[in-house]
């Protein structure tokens, strides 16, 4: 990055959140890529989009008490930040996870920002979360939690405000608790969160819908780019919740064999394909360790560790876990096995050198903003309906998700070759985002 004006923000974002290294490899990141187009176009600088970029417009952090089964008084963290607002009202998930903290938040609502403006829908960028571990805890616990985060919460969400989702640690069950304890506070019932159950709004094909994303993504960069698809092809996918079991499914379907999956503990291997049904009752139904899935699949195999899978041989990796998981290291062993494509299921899962690495390298790199933006654009859906009062068939919201990320695919290899480098993928999808945005806040004014 050598443009003065970016490198002076970066420097002062640096100063001003020195602990926050998480929330600065997301900004470096972008802009790095988006130089060229801030070079081409003096008005950034001149109105400060970027300061004003990387600023969130506002953060809540407030506290969560709330009893645990032996009548104890806990507290955990709440966190909301309500990045930016410029192309719609505030939209992102919560992350219920012990690794929360203001940082990821940052990163978290930063990328989203971005992201949500390449779905092509008119939605702002946010997180929230807090550093409660949903793991371990009783149902009774978990709504405990919900309903006193949401105590704090509901005050600064709202459906035309900010409307909440799920992330790491936020499924079905904590969204159904934190939409109850919102409709009692605020005696509404409006789509102010997504990924509802089907009963009270939900949206079909929202749980499939990162993981169908990420696949119909990833195939049409393998037809476009390689003149190849998934038929026959080797496939590793990092975690084994929403995002990764549904990328398996969609994959499998695509033709392609997953050999291997894993979670915080360890990973499993079979060269004959893992089964999604037996992962998905293993993981949703009985929610237990991906360990088990070798006590009813024999011919796998269990290895401690998670992060020596990216040393399996593969065709394709995606990434589906959590951030930073693949980096220089994991990313050359990957190249050197001949890796066609890898994929970002995850947010920000490859750190800066991996990325740099696979692109330096021709390897297709599919980056998290665009590849794994199906799960907010059906949350996006699931609002229109709401909205309307309207329930549209699972057939129509999948026809429209595969539609719109083949659209976004096109849209970031078109910048990517505009900018002359059809593998810089990320700088494709960072400045297909960001130009959306810069240019309302320049209509906007100074706000
Ligand atoms: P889940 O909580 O459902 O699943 C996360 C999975 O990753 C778990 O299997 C977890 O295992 C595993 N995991 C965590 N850390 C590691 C690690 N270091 N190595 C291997 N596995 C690990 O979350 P989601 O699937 O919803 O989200 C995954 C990622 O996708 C996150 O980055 C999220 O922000 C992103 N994302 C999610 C969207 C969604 O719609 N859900 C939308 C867009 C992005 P364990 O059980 O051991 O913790």
């Amino acid at each position: 990055m050598t443009n003065k004006y970016l490198v002076n923000v970066f420097e002062k974002v640096k100063q001003k959140n020195p602990y926050e290294l998480e929330f600065q490899q997301a900004v470096y990141e972008v802009l790095n890529s988006i130089e060229p187009y801030v070079n081409e176009h003096k008005e950034i600088e001149e109105l400060n989009i970027i300061e004003r970029l990387v600023e969130p417009e506002r953060i809540i952090t407030f506290r969560v008490p709330w009893l645990n089964d032996e009548g104890k008084v806990c507290v955990n963290r709440g966190y909301r930040v309500q990045f930016n607002s410029a192309i719609g009202p505030y939209k992102g998930g919560l992350r219920f996870h012990p690794s929360v903290n203001q940082s990821i938040i940052k990163f978290l609502g930063f990328e989203q920002t971005l992201k949500n403006s390449l779905t092509g829908l008119f939605m702002g960028g946010a997180k929230g979360g807090s550093d409660f571990d949903p793991k371990g805890k009783s149902d009774k616990e978990i709504m405990s939690f919900c309903q006193s985060f949401m105590t704090e919460l509901y005050q600064h969400i709202g459906p035309d405000t900010d409307i909440p989702a799920g992330d790491i640690g936020v499924g079905k069950k904590e969204i159904g608790y934190l939409f109850g304890q919102y409709k009692r506070i605020t005696n509404t019932f409006v789509g102010t969160i997504t990924g509802k159950p089907l009963e009270f709004g939900g949206s079909l094909g929202r749980t499939e819908a990162t993981g169908y994303g990420l696949a119909y993504y990833t195939s049409k960069m393998l037809e476009e780019m390689s003149n190849t698809n998934y038929k026959d092809k080797k496939v590793i996918i990092s975690g084994s919740g929403n995002v990764a079991l549904y990328t398996l499914e969609k994959v499998t379907n695509l033709g392609g064999k997953v050999i291997a999956m894993s979670d915080s503990n360890g990973y499993i291997l079979d060269e004959n394909g893992i089964d999604f049904k037996v992962l998905q009752e293993i993981k949703e139904v009985k929610k237990e360790r991906i360990s088990k899935y070798v006590e009813t699949i024999k011919t796998a195999k269990y290895f401690e560790n998670a992060k020596q899978m990216w040393t399996i041989k593969c065709d394709i990796a995606l990434a589906c876990a959590t951030q930073n998981e693949i980096d220089l290291d994991c990313a050359k062993i990957l190249v050197a096995n001949n890796v066609i494509l890898v994929g970002e299921g995850a947010n920000m899962p490859c750190t800066i050198e991996a990325t740099n690495y696979f692109i330096e390298n021709k390897v297709l790199f599919a980056p998290a903003k665009a590849a794994n933006c199906g799960g907010v654009m059906v949350s996006g859906f699931e609002m229109s309906q709401n909205s309307s009062r309207t329930i549209w068939s699972k057939q129509e919201v999948d026809d429209k998700l595969k539609q719109q990320m083949e659209n976004i695919l096109h849209e970031v290899l078109a910048c990517a070759k505009h900018y002359g480098n059809p593998y810089d993928t990320v700088l494709g999808a960072n400045i297909t985002g960001f130009k959306k945005v810069a240019n309302a806040m320049i209509s906007q004014g100074v706000i």
